[in-house]
């Protein structure tokens, strides 16, 4: 049988965004679920605006994810295999030179545009004689190389949006090398994912005119190509195109600004579009179990980045101890603590905002008509140490002595030993403050 094989092929040229690790999440899930590998290829052809930092950017985020790969390349390893099938096109007369600059391309598209016709490259370049060509060259011109598409139909059942179907006849032939002798991406990506044995391509639907004419590449190249599918992009919100913030938000902004866990990214992206309900989930098999590419609809999925925080929280909430002991900003948080306290938590970090609310001095915010109050409540505190049942026995008596009842009865109480009008239960918060604690504040809250 053969071994089911996919690819995610980011360009390093800046860190990974909402949009493209979407597709490395889905690539990632739908090759587990197919118990296939996952292949991380850089497709590093842009010599120019290739950076190594994005590249570990890129490894950085897809571990913490907890994307692993199987295999890995880089295109720019590998351009004498590029060159040899290269040669091989060019043989074969499916590759051809051009000789017009970007001027005399613009002007040809014009003109078909005003005589209302599609703007296709009109072929040229195969009328070049062998003498135009040598008079070219003695001018200094270099070429850039055409991929020549059969004028026949281009079929393909891709997995996501049905059969498509596209005329080779309605299409440019479309650059592989530019004049400095280097393969596009077009190319370089037929080739490697004929080398690499890849099955199945997952990708943006932005790429689905690219497919019909890599389909053709394929076959050029004596290769079946892999099964397609093609993602919806998803956008905004409010439907319009993905806005800025969210086009931009990086994996790397969610991880250190804003908190976020992986599981709160994976739950939200792997589900985005399907018929699945989106649900917190805290690893990721029930989304391998679940996965499949007809559960993705063909309209435009809808993201609400704050979706990631609400999931977020429910993940974070859920976490044990052992989830979280050795992450170094929890070095002064013991599993007492976080039991009590995850809750109330958005971010795992938040912990460290009630620690400090339960171990550092605190500004009582307590209204002045509610001091005596306060003074009646230590005066009633318990003997003893504070437990979380401590609250009730204390509460209960207050309630008798005061006649107060309800928010009047407790919100005096949490303003004076925690500063704040919100936060974890007040029966775990005294025990977490313990007894010494207790009295001081509200002394000071009583004065
Ligand atoms: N490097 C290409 C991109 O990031 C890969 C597209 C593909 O998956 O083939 O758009």
């Amino acid at each position: 049988m053969t071994q089911i094989k996919y690819r995610f092929a980011p360009s390093p040229t800046g860190k990974i965004h909402i949009g493209n690790v979407r597709t490395a999440i889905i690539t990632w899930i739908a090759a587990k679920s197919m118990n296939g590998e996952f292949m991380l290829r850089i497709d590093d052809t842009d010599l120019e605006r290739s950076k190594d930092e994005f590249t570990d950017a890129i490894k950085t985020d897809l571990t913490w994810l907890g994307l692993n790969w199987d295999d890995y390349a880089h295109q720019r390893d590998r351009t004498a295999r590029y060159d040899e099938l290269i040669q091989k096109l060019k043989d074969d007369g499916r590759l051809y030179a051009c000789y017009e600059t970007s001027e005399q391309l613009d002007l040809k598209r014009k003109a078909l545009l005003n005589a209302g016709k599609p703007p296709m490259y009109d072929r040229g370049a195969l009328d070049l004689t062998a003498d135009d060509i040598a008079k070219l060259e003695a001018e200094g011109k270099k070429p850039h190389w055409r991929f020549k598409l059969n004028h026949a139909p281009i079929v393909w059942n891709d997995l996501v949006r049905g059969e498509i179907k596209f005329d080779g006849s309605l299409m440019s032939d479309p650059v592989l090398i530019r004049e400095d002798g280097s393969p596009l991406y077009h190319l370089c990506s037929v080739i490697d994912d004929m080398d690499f044995g890849i099955t199945h391509v997952t990708r943006g639907e932005d790429h689905v005119s690219n497919t019909a004419a890599h389909i053709q590449m394929f076959e050029a190249l004596g290769a079946t190509p892999p099964q397609m599918a093609h993602l919806p992009l998803i956008s905004d919100i409010d439907g319009g195109k993905l806005s800025k913030r969210l086009g931009s938000l990086s994996v790397e902004d969610l991880r250190e600004n804003d908190g976020i866990e992986p599981m709160a990214i994976i739950s939200l992206l792997a589900r985005l579009g399907t018929s699945d309900p989106i649900e917190a989930y805290t690893n990721v098999q029930p989304l391998i179990d679940t996965f499949d590419f007809t559960k993705f609809g063909r309209g435009t999925p809808k993201m609400d980045v704050r979706e990631i925080e609400r999931l977020n929280a429910r993940i974070v909430r859920d976490m044990d101890y052992t989830d979280v002991k050795d992450r170094p900003e929890l070095s002064n948080i013991d599993e007492n603590f976080w039991n009590n306290i995850r809750a109330n938590l958005n971010k795992v970090s938040d912990i460290n905002d009630w620690h400090h609310v339960t171990q550092d001095t605190i500004e009582p915010c307590v209204a002045d008509e509610d001091k005596e109050y306060i003074a009646t409540a230590l005066s009633t505190l318990p003997d003893g140490d504070i437990t979380p049942d401590t609250w009730k026995s204390w509460t209960g008596v207050l309630k008798e002595q005061s006649g107060r009842k309800g928010k009047q009865l407790f919100m005096p109480l949490r303003q004076a030993l925690t500063g704040m009008d919100h936060g974890p239960e007040m029966d775990k918060m005294i025990a977490l403050l313990g007894r010494d604690r207790t009295v001081r504040r509200l002394e000071r809250a009583a004065a």
